[in-house]
Order: structure tokens, then C-alpha cells, then sequence
């Protein structure tokens, strides 16, 4: 393990290895309800007031080396949320928040200060991937003005539909002066492997950072499949689970639009069977850092089992 952490999280690119590492930055700590992780018969009013179990809820984003530069997979949250009177603007978005959510955070879960903490300069950050506009994943852009921000044409669209606010997609924190935002539209593959997926886009022309229409947390949302030679291949999958486990069984969430995160949930897990090995992630999984040290352990040099 410690031999892997040292290789992993060496900074010296060679040739053979256009991704050299990727690591799973923790950016907080917060709660949310039982029926909200794991799902309910009851609707979604019902647990948000009468719920009484809370379960922890990491908060987390993803730190991609690439040959052409760092590249985030979400930005986290900005604890100004909860210091900020005014950062939620809608009274009833005020009202609602701690009834969804329990957080526990500090200012240095802000991402420049989680990076500092990792030994990268945040202003060295080339891109973010956006897997989707909620708060918790777009809360750092500002500290980030330099970088390309991906996100998807369609979850971008929610901007000009009536009230984003109230699917929690705050405009005031998306659209800031200078924010780079770049959409980004799918294009049809032949690729058996991607069979059942709308489209893809390969971020870097070569295969390693593939993004994919995953809808269903919210309508736009979308994967990243990541690829290197000697890694087992991983699909961070944002929020469409809270956890891997239950992807794969197939349990919902208590949010999201049902048939959408069913119908997602399972072209993943036929992509998983296409692709053998392939680990999923998801952002708010208590086991991310785990599964992908266990990914990225092996070696260009190892040979399959
Ligand atoms: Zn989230």
C-alpha cells in the first residue's frame, strides 16, 4: 500500500502513462436523511420534515493527473454556504436546507484549501468536469477562474427553465464573471462498448477521460469513464447513487426522476459487464478512496490474472 501511494502520487509524467494518478479529495462532512440515501415508499416531503434518521453523507470530489494538465471531477461545496446569510437566495431554499441537510464544515474544505492540503496550487487546475450543477458540486468554480468547466448542454438548460433554484442549481454561484463554463453535447458512437448511451465525449482525443449521459439525479447529469494501462477502468458516476452497492442492486435514491435513474443504472451495469473490472464510484460513497486506491494499484508492467 504504501509503495502504491508513493507511485501514485508521484509527480513525474512518463510517456507511457498519460494519467498518472487520481486521487478522491474529501471537501467535507455532512448529513442527510436515511430515506434520502437509500430510498422510501414515503414521499419526499414526508422524510424531509417527519424523518429522524440521519446518516453521514462525504462529501467529495476527484483530482485527475493528465499528461495535458490537472483536471477536477466536480469542485465541492463552498462552506460559505453556511456562514453567508444571504448565499442561498430564496427564503424558502433557506427554510428547506437544514431540514435536507446536516453540514458539518469548515473554511478549509473550501477546494483551494482541500488542494493546498494535497500539495496543488488550485490556480494550476486546467479543467473541471461538472457531473451536475448542484451546490455541492459547483462550489468551488470561483476559486478556480482559470479552468475550463464541462458541463452538459442539457443540465445547462435547467438554467432557463423556471425556478433551478428549487432543484437546488443556485444561479448566483453558476453564473459568476469570468466562470468558463464550456457545454458539452454527446456524440453518437459506434463503439459497441458504449452501446445503450446516448453519445460520448472523449475530453482529451485519447480515451482516458470519456464522459457519458448518466440523467436521472438531475436531467443533464453525466459519468466520466477513466482509462490507463494498468488500472482497472473506473466510472465516477456523480449522484446517480449514493452508493456502488446499490447501484448494482439496483435500489434507488429517494430523490431524482425514477424512470431516468433506472434506466441510467442500467446501462451502467451493462457497461460493467462489456467491461470487466470496472469499478464505479460515486461521489458521495463513504468507500470511493478505498475502491480507487484498489483500481489505480497495479502497474503498467502487471499482466491479468
Ligand atoms: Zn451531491
Amino acid at each position: 500500500m504504501a509503495d502504491t501511494q508513493t507511485e501514485l502520487s508521484g509527480t513525474s509524467f512518463t510517456p507511457e502513462r498519460t494519467i498518472a494518478s487520481l486521487r478522491v479529495l474529501r471537501v467535507g462532512q455532512a448529513e442527510q436523511h436515511r430515506e434520502h440515501r437509500y430510498g422510501s415508499r414515503m414521499p419526499q416531503l414526508w422524510w424531509v420534515f417527519l424523518g429522524r434518521h440521519w446518516v453521514p453523507l462525504p462529501l467529495q470530489c476527484f483530482l485527475i493527473e493528465h499528461r495535458d494538465g490537472l483536471v477536477l471531477f466536480d469542485t465541492g461545496i463552498d462552506p460559505a454556504i453556511l456562514s453567508e446569510e444571504g448565499y442561498i437566495n430564496q427564503a424558502i431554499g433557506r427554510f428547506l436546507l437544514p431540514r435536507i441537510f446536516r453540514f458539518h464544515l469548515t473554511e478549509r474544505d473550501r477546494i483551494d484549501h482541500v488542494l493546498a492540503g494535497a500539495g496543488v496550487a488550485a490556480s494550476d487546475i486546467r479543467m473541471a468536469v461538472i457531473s451536475h450543477l448542484h451546490f455541492d458540486h459547483v462550489g468551488g468554480i470561483a476559486q478556480i477562474p482559470q479552468a475550463d468547466l464541462l458541463v452538459s448542454e442539457r443540465e445547462w438548460a435547467i438554467l432557463s427553465e423556471p425556478h433551478p433554484e428549487r432543484e437546488w442549481i443556485l444561479r448566483e454561484h453558476i453564473e459568476i464573471p469570468g466562470a468558463n463554463w464550456r457545454q458539452v453535447s454527446f456524440t453518437p458512437t459506434d463503439d459497441p462498448l458504449f452501446d445503450g448511451f446516448e453519445g460520448i465525449h472523449d475530453i482529451a482525443g485519447d480515451g482516458t477521460m470519456i464522459l457519458l449521459p448518466t440523467p436521472g439525479h438531475t436531467p443533464g447529469s453525466m459519468s466520466m469513464l477513466i482509462r490507463q494501462d494498468g488500472w482497472d477502468p473506473i466510472l465516477l458516476v456523480g449522484d446517480l447513487t449514493y452508493e456502488t452497492a446499490l447501484l448494482e442492486q439496483g435500489v434507488l435514491p429517494g430523490t431524482g426522476d425514477t424512470e431516468a435513474l433506472l434506466a441510467s443504472g442500467a446501462k451502467v451495469r451493462r457497461l460493467k459487464e462489456r467491461l470487466p473490472g470496472l469499478t464505479i464510484v460515486a461521489s458521495h460513497d463513504f468507500s470511493a478512496e478505498e475502491v480507487v486506491s484498489r483500481a489505480t494499484r497495479r502497474t503498467p508492467q502487471s499482466t491479468e490474472a
